[in-house]
């Protein structure tokens, strides 16, 4: 019998960046963390590294464009832990070859919405029969500022240049799929919200975003432990709730 007496969290792209560290913060604070990544020696070494710390961190394998991965992780929870209390779907890539919509490379643009919105709803899929089993299950989808529709509508705004139609269209996408699957779970304990990051320093952007992990990670960290009256089918950064 599964020991379902413990908090599991399973974050996707947990072996870098912003995953990572919320995978250390999950487990900071005494949950059992899985830690998803889709190189077996990336996420076995950042697991070991975390695990190093005292923390309970354990790798699996989870590949976004490979769905055997996901039913296999959704079959190694089942039968090791029995539920899934907070799926992170942080796993995500740009791709220089997105950009405007005239001259984007088409294949770019495919890669980027196979992984970041097909993806993630592949992921949320595989997981939901285990969130549904824990008493207060938590979805939080890393989306970004750039998949909010008003932001990119505001020709001032900071970022008003950086239009990847590609990564942009993906993330405004892992919004719908916030507020669709907050409306099919709105009778059940499960919450899904979207939390935008901020600009943080990762590989994703060759380290030119101004924030540190820690602060790229803390919206999501929250969002995964709010209480029973918290919001569903939200979207919001540290600052507050963003205009979709
Ligand atoms: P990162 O350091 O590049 O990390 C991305 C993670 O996703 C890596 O672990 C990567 O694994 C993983 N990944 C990529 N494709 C995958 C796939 N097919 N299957 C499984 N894992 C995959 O980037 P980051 O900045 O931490 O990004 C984390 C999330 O935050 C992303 O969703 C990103 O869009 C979002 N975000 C970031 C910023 C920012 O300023 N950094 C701002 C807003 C939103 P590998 O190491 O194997 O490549």
């Amino acid at each position: 019998m599964p020991d379902t007496s413990k908090t599991i969290a399973l974050i996707s792209g947990a072996n870098k960046g912003i995953g990572l560290e919320i995978a250390r913060q999950l487990g900071q604070r005494g949950l059992t963390v899985l830690l998803g990544a889709r190189d077996p020696e990336r996420g076995q070494n950042a697991a070991a590294k975390l695990a190093g710390d005292r923390l309970d961190v354990r790798f699996v394998e989870l590949d976004l464009g490979r769905r055997e991965t996901i039913a296999a992780a959704s079959a190694w929870i089942a039968a090791g832990f029995g539920k899934l209390d907070i799926l992170v779907n942080n796993a995500g890539i740009a791709d220089p070859a997105d950009g405007l919509p005239g001259t984007a490379d088409i294949e770019a643009v495919q890669r980027i919405m196979q992984t970041n919105f097909l993806g993630a709803l592949a992921v949320a899929q595989g997981m939901l029969p285990l969130l549904r089993k824990s008493p207060a299950g938590r979805i939080v989808n890393v989306s970004s500022g750039l998949g909010s529709l008003t932001f990119n509508r505001d020709f001032a705004s900071q970022f008003a240049d950086v239009k990847l139609i590609g990564y942009c269209a993906s993330k405004a996408a892992v919004n719908m799929l916030t507020v669709h699957l907050a409306y099919e779970l709105r009778d059940t304990p499960i919450k899904v919200n979207s939390a935008d990051p901020g600009y943080t320093t990762t590989d994703l952007n060759g380290h030119r975003g101004f924030q540190t992990v820690e602060q790229g990670a803390a919206e999501a960290i929250r969002l995964a432990f709010l209480p029973a009256d918290g919001p569903t089918g939200s979207f919001s950064a540290t600052a507050g709730p963003e205009p979709w």
